[in-house]
């Protein structure tokens, strides 16, 4: 039985101080802690080599005037990071964008030769959005690009599910952390792994607690929208695969084999 497809996540940035209630919607509030921001390789049986989220900037750029602290080791870069795993930036021919949040689109610009996949109600919103989430977008700072807007001429747009991008990855409308926001439904031989992208940073948004069967992240758009998500990833997967947590990142690939 083929081993394909097969998913790698690769850790290509660190929130180094980062507030917990942010992740996980009024729980832990005041406590700082680290969390990973995470690219994921996706290889199917027919060589198609898939990339979902391209990470945030590094260090000592733009992270530090607009954003949060961000630790990244050499290994950490994007393309060190794939090296790594025996990808080269160029014969990626597809990447998908779970968001356009700015933690998961720097570095787009690497992939020359892919096409970009995004919601259409994502890109619409990233334009112009609410003024309190323009620096999550990197839009309205003066003589800056968007880094998603950097790659615009290769990316199509999506308007809710899409089914077999490639055979067996799926692309899924998981609305609610943004409006646009989709995970990537990849039918493993050990079950649907979703990667979910911020719409589950965390495992423990999941897993839920003792008040709710699974907790949203505080930064979301619609929580109707986010709740209507969680009920369809229930349908949809069998393991989740979270944007922000290094317990995802304790296996080099997924399925786990044994
Ligand atoms: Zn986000």
């Amino acid at each position: 039985m083929s081993d394909y497809p097969v998913i790698r996540p690769m850790v290509v940035g660190v929130f180094s101080d980062f507030e917990v209630s942010l992740m996980l919607y009024q729980r832990q509030q005041g406590e700082k802690g680290e969390f990973p921001c995470l690219m994921f390789a996706i290889e199917t049986e027919g060589g198609n080599k898939i990339i979902v989220d391209t990470g945030p900037c590094g260090p000592g750029e733009k992270s530090a005037k607009y954003h949060m602290p961000v630790r990244r080791t050499p290994d950490m870069e994007p393309r060190v990071a794939l090296q790594k795993i025996g990808i080269t930036p160029d014969e990626v021919e597809m990447v998908i964008l779970t968001h356009l949040h700015w933690d998961h689109t720097n570095n787009c610009k690497i992939f020359k030769n892919a096409t970009f996949f995004v919601q259409k109600s994502e890109m619409q919103f990233a334009i112009a959005p609410n003024p309190v989430q323009n620096g999550q977008y990197e839009t309205g700072i003066p003589g800056h690009t968007p880094p998603w807007m950097e790659v615009f001429s290769q990316i199509q747009a999506v308007e809710g599910d899409m089914h077999d991008l490639v055979k067996g990855v799926h692309l899924i409308a998981l609305p609610g952390h943004t409006p646009g926001s989709m995970g990537v439904a990849v039918e493993t031989r050990k079950g649907v792994h979703l990667i979910a992208g911020d719409f589950i940073p965390l495992m423990a948004n999941w897993e839920g607690d003792k008040k709710l069967k699974h907790i949203p992240g505080s930064i979301h758009i619609n929580l109707d929208d986010y709740q209507r998500s969680f009920v369809k990833a229930e349908q949809i997967a069998d393991v989740i695969l979270p944007s922000h947590d290094f317990a995802v990142a304790r296996h080099e690939r997924y399925p786990i084999i044994g």
